[in-house]
């Protein structure tokens, strides 16, 4: 099943023919609408099956939509660096570091924070007009329950679903949360797609396009720390709440954007997200 957010967080459903069926009206009129995929993964067992059934009548069509964050109340976002030999190899020949680049087995992860997320219908805002900021094409994982010292062999059934997320940063020597956590660095959606569709994330081909042209182009089973391994490390750190998100890492191919680009990342099997790129609206210094 394919689910998003949509308008002012109405509960979107993908029916077969790629429209959204409205669904919000299966949720308590309590539920603050940012609130609303959470109340979702709170009640799947019973919502799934009202969900499924509203899938397969027809709803608007998905170029009619404004679509938010189809998760935009993460009480986290846990994000993978250096999860990608490739992506290393190109840092290193990129050069500019005082000691060579370590892996993900070095850095394991940092916080990006949930006010950095945007919806697939909204723009990547650059927050300096002198500084690179790079596109990273990543997986996006949303968690399903609380979650600790989750071993890697039941790491899967605590996944609710995944999504395209795009792990936008700034180049430079700041810490990686203030680089990566600047608002509208963390597009995520259009819709998440659920983990029973998702048999074996390893198998995900990813590709990024700037303008058309391919930037990134890559297999989800080149990450160092699979999906499993990533529960593992980070449930073992920290309690992982039902919709927290797990950025995965990105893999090589990482390059510059620039004001009116178009991004787009197509996952197999997902709705692609598609964003454009805009001047700071505000120029000031930090
Ligand atoms: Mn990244």
């Amino acid at each position: 099943m394919k689910l998003s957010l949509f308008d002012d967080y109405r509960l979107g459903v993908w029916a077969a023919d790629d429209s959204i069926v409205d669904a919000t009206g299966l949720l308590p009129t309590w539920v603050a609408p940012a609130e609303r995929m959470n109340a979702v993964i709170a009640d799947w067992d019973a919502l799934r099956p009202l969900l499924e059934s509203l899938a397969t009548g027809a709803g608007r069509p998905a170029g009619s939509v404004r679509f938010q964050a189809p998760q935009p109340r993460p009480t986290k976002i846990i994000a993978a660096p250096v999860n990608h030999v490739a992506h290393r190899q190109e840092m290193i020949e990129a050069g500019g570091f005082s000691d060579q680049p370590g892996t993900i087995e070095k850095y394991v992860g940092f916080l990006k924070a949930p006010s950095s997320l945007v919806g697939a219908t909204g723009v990547i805002e650059l927050p300096f007009t002198d500084r690179r900021v790079d596109h990273e094409a990543e997986l996006g994982v949303v968690l399903a329950r609380r979650s600790r010292h989750v071993p890697r062999e039941e790491a899967l059934r605590h996944v609710f679903g995944y999504l395209p997320l795009l792990d936008i940063t700034l180049r430079g020597d700041e810490d990686r949360p203030y680089r990566k956590s600047f608002d509208t660095f963390t597009p995520i959606g259009p819709a998440i797609v659920t983990a029973d569709e998702v048999p074996d994330p390893a198998a995900l081909e990813v590709e990024l396009t700037v303008n058309g042209e391919v930037r990134q182009s890559g297999s989800m089973s080149g990450l160092i720390y699979d999906v499993p391994r990533l529960i593992e490390v980070y449930s073992a750190a920290m309690t992982l709440e039902p919709g927290d998100v797990i950025a995965t890492g990105t893999m090589d191919g990482v390059s510059a954007i620039a004001p009116d680009d178009e991004v787009r990342l197509s996952i197999s099997g997902m709705p692609p997200l598609s964003m454009r790129v805009v001047a700071p609206r505000v120029v000031a210094g930090r």
